[in-house]
């Protein structure tokens, strides 16, 4: 069988070359198959839904193999920027404990500082737990020593209270200099769905947003600093569940 994953950082934007060089090599690989063999066969067909299944954001889903993993439930990420939050991080953990979801947070290292407890009943609930620089800083604008100690800063901070070191980052505005993935060895998350959560304190607007639009797969922005977010974010897992979502975190929507 052949399998073509684009496996690498969720992105907000459309990576439009590599679904094209993924469809191609699927359609070549086929056509290579067809070649020498004159006929499909079951190996060949399980190249059809890899390009059929190429996501909006432009990752090759692996193909189905076999029936029980097209029953699989859709998967779905739900994540949070800029906490720990005194006023709601706990609101929201609690919320999360009740529906049974883990999600993931990127912190900043200022507040992971300020807050260790919250910090400790993140990881204590089996969430995933990523860097969001020390400061809230755009990256690429520091230099690359600066940057560099902005991450390293929170993943110390973070290990100190947790005892693991973060591998994923999220950059403030998702700005990142290609070079820093080797640098610090993180790998960078972005995101697919935004509804702009800090713009507005109406939680239905925030759920409807995303909820009208989220597919299989995507990785949902929020931030744990609002009461509006953190209502918004309960809403669209009650709802995302009750079409079959079920809630991973990162990790498992870009390396399984
Ligand atoms: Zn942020």
């Amino acid at each position: 069988m052949i399998l073509i994953r684009v496996r690498n950082k969720k992105t907000g934007k459309q990576p439009e070359n590599r679904v094209f060089f993924a469809v191609l090599l699927c359609c070549a690989a086929l056509g290579a198959y067809l070649a020498i063999t004159g006929r499909p066969s079951d190996s060949a067909t399980a190249v059809l839904p890899v390009a059929a299944d190429l996501t909006h954001s432009g990752r090759a889903a692996a193909a189905p193999e076999g029936a029980a993993a097209l029953s699989d439930a859709k998967k779905i990420a739900i994540t949070f920027d800029d906490g720990p939050n005194a006023d709601y991080t706990q609101t929201l953990l609690d919320g999360l404990k009740e529906r049974n979801v883990k999600a993931t947070f990127f912190l900043l290292g200022k507040e992971v500082v300020r807050y260790p407890e919250i910090v400790q009943q993140i990881h204590e609930g089996g969430h995933l737990i990523g860097t969001h620089s020390y400061e809230h800083v755009n990256l690429s604008n520091l230099s690359d020593t600066a940057a560099i100690e902005q991450v390293n800063k929170t993943n110390t901070a973070i290990f100190d209270i947790t005892g693991e070191y973060p591998e994923y980052i999220r950059p403030p505005f998702g700005c990142w200099k290609c070079n820093l993935d080797y640098e610090t060895t993180m790998i960078e998350v972005l995101w697919d769905v935004d509804p702009l959560d800090w713009k507005t304190s109406n939680s239905d607007v925030i759920a409807k947003r995303v909820t009208s639009k989220v597919q299989e797969n995507d990785i949902i922005l929020l931030h744990d600093a609002s009461e509006s977010s953190v209502k918004a974010a309960l809403k669209i897992i009650d709802e995302l569940q009750g079409q079959g979502y079920m809630f991973v975190t990162v990790d498992e929507i870009l390396f399984d």
